[in-house]
């Protein structure tokens, strides 16, 4: 059957502006809530002689999560009209930019949600900003709580214009603002009369107009080596397709080296031998047409299409060590399956993601996040993660324990790129 393209989203704002209500309303509207759930909350509240709450249904799936009784267990998902949205993790904290930035998690959009009342507020502001020192490119912004402001039109003006000029000069142009009431559901899934002046997207269908991340398969080849293997007279290079795929007769390239040679045989690894071409998360093992030297930690690409090799990297990292990181310091650092001694020799920000203040740039320190320059020992393969999501990350360890990790921003080339 055919997939519908899948969007991850975090919703993001200031505390009490609405996010859990929101989440609670899309969840009804799109029809994603279990019989009787919404019904069995409303009883249990008005039993309680408290009034119900949609944050309730959150915090209720919440719990069901953490008791592993919903068969989903892992993330809240919902529908729209074409995609299948799920959000991931809490925003805003440590734990959030964490996942982010180590790839543990990727968001392809974001909410960000505002008070119609209180307005802009600094938080709504350093949010802003995290979504774009995490490569969020696709920000959808709702104005909540248009009930207290009596629907007014100017408010919203006031506000959408405000927040957008924040965003455009940090580079995101919002996908859509929209106003509405969580709460009473406006602008959620329906314009209502109360909105009857606003004329764009609801929030379901901004979700809906999100681009989902381009699939694995679809990028260029990148086969980072795990070991060889000697049979006989035969060398099997073994690893995982990260992206992009590969077949017998192919002409590679072997990066940071530049050695091109053609695949003569492919087996899905390290069992059978396999006819067609293998995809992203594949195990395979493979041979070439020529005797050449490579070793774990290469990366290996199509011609024309290979990863850059350097001996240089600016990263975005995340420093999770107790001792801050400073200039000058002695790392290791694991891109793929390839190590290397590095040293620091610039930090270029500093950053304390609750405060957003940018320290003096001389060292990161734990839970903060930083922009650094790393001279390697080594030539390496890599792609900035732009390019590449998979090829585009690293880990830093310090005595032997990881300490950080982050996101290639960009690559300082050795030498020209191999053809
Ligand atoms: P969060 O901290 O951002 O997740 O905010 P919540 O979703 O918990 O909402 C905080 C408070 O705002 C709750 O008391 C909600 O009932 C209230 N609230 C949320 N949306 C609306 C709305 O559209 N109108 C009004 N009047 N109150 C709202």
């Amino acid at each position: 059957g055919t997939t519908r393209p899948q969007v991850r989203i975090v919703i993001v704002g200031h505390v009490d502006h609405g996010k859990s209500t929101l989440v609670g309303r899309l969840l009804h509207e799109t029809g994603s809530l279990p019989d009787g759930k919404l019904e069995m909350l409303k009883a249990v509240s008005a039993r309680r002689g408290m009034p119900f709450e949609w944050s309730f249904l959150l915090d209720a799936l919440q719990t069901e999560r953490d008791q592993g009784i919903t068969i989903d267990t892992t993330q809240i998902r919902f529908r729209t009209r074409s995609r299948d949205v799920v959000l991931i993790d809490a925003p805003g904290h440590a734990e959030f930019l964490r996942n982010m930035i180590t790839g543990a998690s990727q968001a392809d959009g974001a909410v960000l949600i505002i008070d119609a009342l209180e307005g802009v507020r600094s938080q709504t502001r350093r949010h802003g900003y995290l979504l774009h020192l995490l490569g969020v490119k696709q920000v959808a912004v709702v104005v909540n709580k248009m009930d207290r402001v009596d629907f007014s039109a100017a408010r919203f003006s006031e506000i959408s214009a405000e927040i957008s000029a924040h965003l455009v000069g940090l580079g995101v142009t919002p996908t859509a603002v929209v106003p509405i009431s969580a709460r009473d559901g406006d602008g959620v899934a329906e314009h209502t009369p109360r909105i009857e002046w606003y004329k764009g997207p609801t929030v379901v269908e901004a979700l809906d107009a999100l681009e989902p991340a381009k699939p694995l398969a679809e990028l260029p080849l990148r086969l980072p080596v795990q070991a060889i293997y000697k049979f006989d007279d035969r060398r099997i290079v073994a690893g995982r397709v990260e992206s992009g795929s590969l077949k017998a007769g192919d002409e590679i390239v072997i990066m940071p080296t530049g050695k091109i040679a053609k695949i003569k045989t492919v087996e899905s690894w390290p069992v059978t031998p396999v006819g067609g071409p293998q995809g992203a998360g594949r195990s395979v093992g493979i041979t070439l047409d020529r005797e050449l030297f490579l070793e774990r930690g290469d990366i290996i690409g199509h011609s024309g299409q290979s990863p850059r090799d350097t001996r240089r990297i600016r990263a975005r990292i995340f420093w999770l060590h107790d001792k801050p990181l400073t200039k000058g310091e002695q790392i290791l650092i694991r891109l793929g399956t390839k190590e290397s001694r590095a040293t620091v020799v610039a930090i270029e920000k500093a950053i304390d993601p609750g405060a957003l203040s940018n320290e003096e740039n001389s060292a990161i320190a734990r839970n903060h996040v930083g922009e650094i320059d790393i001279s390697l020992a080594q030539p390496v393969a890599t792609d900035p993660y732009t390019d590449n999501p998979r090829t585009g990350r690293l880990v830093i360890e310090v005595n032997g324990r990881i300490a950080g990790g982050g996101l290639v921003l960009s690559v300082d080339a050795g030498r020209p790129a191999v053809p």
